[in-house]
């Protein structure tokens, strides 16, 4: 059994609805589609999900929503129209709103929100079983409430309780057919509507494949395959990664690697559900295949990623080494201010914290020099903003030498200088930093020397 995510874009228009029907019918073994609100359906316009945040915003202002609950209730009547549906589904889209609008004053701020948001991918749910019946096909809407899809945590950002993958199992078993399923929400132990951060479809996809066992979770986006660096860097490249291990997509993604957020698909990787990221507008396309090992040729590369925005927090003493404790203490000043580190490159005498930009704004940044001085008497400590790292990914470049002596010398050809190299020992993957101005030439220079 196949679960399949179709994305916003997927789901934009009729046209795009009318492919997903198309791919589900193709392989009977599609069984549980889960489905994302409408999305853009050209660059200047505004998803679904974002009409709603707008309506919620102004319902709780106190405001007229008539605009607001007009420009959502379009995006559906426009598909159903061109789709002929008739007007059955639309009413009940609008009475659904209605209904969720009239709690603005009993829930509190972030229930309401969510409440809203999910109307997009329940609503959808409701309209795309509509259409496969209008192709002459039943497929069957199914409620995360009624399948047990319970959520814990925050409003807008919550998380799955455990105790859903036993009642979701149950639920699945009992349906045969094809079932349509609202992507990104759940409900609390209490009843409440509450949603996954933002993109979060991804993450019902992979609960569910993880739920049922699926065979392979299929998530359909807008393009081919996943690619092994950034195409608006390197435009010539074409080829895409055919298949890559969960480890390289979680170092990929982990530097920005547009394949979907590392942690959206965490249940599936614990399951060893195989991902098939693929496009809907190219069904014939292989896609890229995500699985647990692959075979790998020796001395290969799968992808280069690059971020910016990284700051080095970089501290000298001397006889640093022989101070038992100091990196302990260093971590832990990091640690009472809230801020995860990324990775820790030393010296003999030295010590970097590369942390993320967003985590040490600049008041951040004082507290914590001023916590280093006076908590480590170091003899030097600075903060270096505007690091770029880049991300060299391949399982075979395991027990190969002279990887890292590739890079570098690419790097060198182009006069680009490194501030840090950092290798962890599973040798799937290194990082170099350099400075921001220098990235596109560093990428296209790797992307050469490796793929060449
Ligand atoms: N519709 C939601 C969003 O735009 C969730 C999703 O599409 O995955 O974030």
């Amino acid at each position: 059994m196949k679960v399949c995510k179709f994305g916003g874009s997927s789901l934009a228009n009729a046209a795009q609805l009318n492919k997903v029907i198309d791919i589900v019918l193709a392989d009977p073994s599609r069984r549980i589609v889960v489905v994302s609100a409408p999305g853009k359906r050209h660059s200047g316009d505004t998803k679904v999900t974002d009409l709603l945040i707008a309506l919620a915003d102004t319902a709780l202002k106190g405001e007229n929503t008539d605009r607001q609950f007009g420009a959502v209730v379009e995006r559906y009547a426009s598909i159903a129209d061109e789709l002929k549906l008739g007007d059955d589904i639309v009413r009940q889209i609008e009475a659904d709103l209605k209904d969720r609008l009239a709690k603005v004053s009993s829930l509190a701020k972030e229930e309401f929100m969510d409440l809203m948001k999910a109307a997009g991918e329940d609503n959808n749910a409701k309209l795309v079983a509509v259409a496969f019946a209008g192709r002459g096909k039943k497929a069957r809407y199914a409620s995360p409430k009624d399948t047990g899809m319970v959520l814990a945590g925050q409003f807008g950002d919550a998380v799955l309780d455990p105790c859903s993958y036993a009642t979701l199992s149950r639920a699945f078993s009992n349906f045969d057919g094809i079932v349509i399923y609202p992507g990104f929400f759940g409900y609390t132990k209490e009843g409440k509507v509450a949603t996954f951060p933002r993109g979060g479809s991804d993450i019902t996809g992979s609960i569910l494949a993880a739920a049922v066992c699926a065979d392979v979770y299929e998530n359909f986006t807008d393009v081919d395959s996943v690619f092994p660096v950034d195409p608006r860097i390197v435009p010539e490249v074409t080829e895409g990664i055919p298949t890559m291990t969960y480890r390289e997509m979680r170092e990929l993604a982990y530097a920005g690697f547009g394949v979907f957020a590392d942690d959206a698909v965490v249940p599936a990787v614990k399951a060893r559900i195989p991902i098939n990221i693929r496009n809907t507008n190219h069904p014939g396309e292989p896609g890229t295949m995500i699985q647990q090992s692959r075979r790998v040729v020796p001395g290969t590369v799968v992808g280069i990623a690059s971020a910016d925005d990284f700051c080095n927090i970089i501290v000298e003493k001397y006889l640093m080494n022989r101070e038992v404790g100091f990196g302990r203490r260093l971590l832990q000043i990091l640690e009472e201010e809230g801020i995860p580190y990324e990775h820790t490159p030393s010296g003999v005498d030295s010590q970097c914290v590369v942390v993320k930009g967003k985590f040490l704004p600049k008041e951040k940044e004082r507290k914590v020099v001023q916590a280093i001085k006076n908590g480590l008497q170091p003899d030097f400590v600075a903060v270096e903003r505007d690091i770029t790292i880049l991300m060299v990914v391949g399982e075979g470049m395991c027990y190969t030498p002279g990887m890292l002596a590739k890079a570098c010398l690419a790097l060198a050809s182009e006069g680009i200088s490194m501030s840090m190299v950092n290798q962890g020992s599973s040798e799937v993957s290194f990082m170099l930093a350099i400075r921001r101005k220098d990235r596109d030439m560093a990428v296209r220079a790797l992307y050469k020397a490796f793929f060449g």
